[in-house]
């Protein structure tokens, strides 16, 4: 059974040896979803399919309380 370098963890991931470009595999050390992007050698790399879209906390800002002075 072949096996490829997780790109994340750097650790061995086996592949299937049919396995063609484009098939996705998980690695079993992170659980990363990795993808075939090369046969010979066997070439990993990051799934990336999910965009997070951050929220922009800056806009929250610093509303400090101004001191009331008696
Ligand atoms: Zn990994």
């Amino acid at each position: 059974m072949p096996t490829s370098i997780c790109p994340e963890c750097d650790e061995e991931v086996y592949v299937d040896a049919d396995i063609e470009q484009g098939d996705q595999v998980s690695c079993e050390e992170c659980q990363s979803d990795l993808v075939v992007v090369g046969l010979d050698p066997v070439e990993l790399d990051l799934r990336e399919e999910t965009e997070d879209s951050f929220a922009d906390e800056d806009d929250l800002g610093v509303h400090g309380y101004e001191d009331d002075r008696f």
